[in-house]
């Protein structure tokens, strides 16, 4: 240190010191820390070069590490992963089919759906209805359905089945609800909906159930096509938001959502069916006893399994232990023994 710099210093104070009694004490106290300061200036001054190469560095480092981040975050949604997680499927149908090979961006976001399944229910199907809850309705339009008996069944050589009958429509990607495919839809319950045709089955299905000591809940039965396509467009608005071209936003929707036009929902057939003590649409629900359940017993009320476990290559649909679909008896007694999926049905019996 320049000694005539302190020894100035120091001088200084020591002369304030002895002019003014009064300021002997915060002039020793102020006298080291200006020493102090003086030293570190200099330090800093000596060794600015080294001082400002390692912030450099250290900018640098830091810049290009939360670049990094945000890039990596944007393409694989890192930021909102739980957003993403319940977005990837929601309680329409899941698609595995690739309509077009997908880019690795959209890939990515495919990823995240594991082995499960979060479940996104928009409005209409947060509300649940219960076996009560449809009784209440129908009691009064039904009464003696308790001792309704399933019709006895038809020899097999005996069944026929008509390609235009509206119970076995065949509704997937590939084919659209037909332009002028016809259908009344009748409460459920209030705001709940469906084919009107379905009701009287749904119910006895749902009674025998109860007499198992089952509680089936219905869920997401009619959607309207605007409240599909609302759904489609919401989810694509969501992957671009995340980073993806518009393009590969649609991609990656049509496999989480069923495109608008092609959803059985639409036409009222469908119901989404779990239980009052498991409430999401996840593939667990297959090991519950209303899952299982189901599985054995919907076929005698007309119902089937839509997207069976092992049928996505041909159904382009993910697994959906909850999806019901209706087809009449006769074709699901059929489809549960000969284990066949809708298309399959078609390709064999019509
Ligand atoms: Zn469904």
């Amino acid at each position: 240190m320049d000694k005539t710099y302190r020894e100035n210093i120091i001088s200084y104070f020591t002369g304030v010191a002895k002019k003014h009694k009064a300021l002997k004490y915060p002039c020793i106290v102020i006298l080291p820390i200006v020493l102090l300061f003086y030293y570190l200036c200099r330090h800093f001054v000596t060794n600015g070069k080294r001082y400002a190469s390692m912030a450099f560095v250290a900018i640098f480092f830091m810049s290009s590490c939360s670049f990094s981040f945000a890039v990596f975050a944007e393409r694989t949604g890192f930021t909102s992963a739980q957003e993403t997680y319940s977005a990837i499927v929601e309680t329409s149908d899941i698609s595995l089919a690739a309509v077009d090979p997908v880019t690795p961006e959209s890939e990515a976001l495919l990823n995240l759906e594991g082995e499960t399944f979060a479940t996104e229910h928009d409005d209409e199907e947060v509300e649940i209805y219960t076996l009560d809850d449809l009784l209440e309705n129908h009691d009064h339009d039904h009464e003696g359905t308790d001792d309704m008996e399933i019709e006895p069944a038809v020899s097999r050589e005996e069944l026929t089945f008509d390609s235009s009958d509206w119970r076995l429509v065949l509704i997937n990607k590939q084919h659209p609800i037909p332009e002028d495919y016809d259908f009344t839809l009748a409460t459920i319950t209030s705001g709940m909906r469906c084919d009107e045709r379905v009701i009287e089955d749904l119910l006895l299905m749902t009674k025998a159930a109860q007499k198992d000591g089952l509680h089936l809940a219905i869920r997401s039965p009619y959607r309207t096509s605007d409240r599909q396509e609302s759904n489609f467009n919401d989810r694509i608005k969501h992957y671009m938001k995340q980073g993806l071209s518009y393009i590969d936003a649609y991609k990656v929707t049509s496999q989480v959502i069923t495109i608008p036009g092609c959803s059985e929902h639409e036409v009222g057939l469908a119901l989404d069916i779990t239980s009052d003590t498991y409430l999401p649409l996840l593939q667990g629900f297959a090991e519950t006893a209303e899952g299982m359940w189901l599985e054995e017993h919907s076929c005698e009320y007309g119902f089937i399994l839509r997207y069976p476990s092992g049928k996505e290559y041909i159904t382009g649909i993910e697994y959906e232990p909850w999806h019901f679909r209706y087809v009449g008896r006769e074709a699901a007694m059929i489809m549960k023994e000969e284990n066949l999926c809708l298309e399959e049905f078609w390709d064999k019996y019509l």
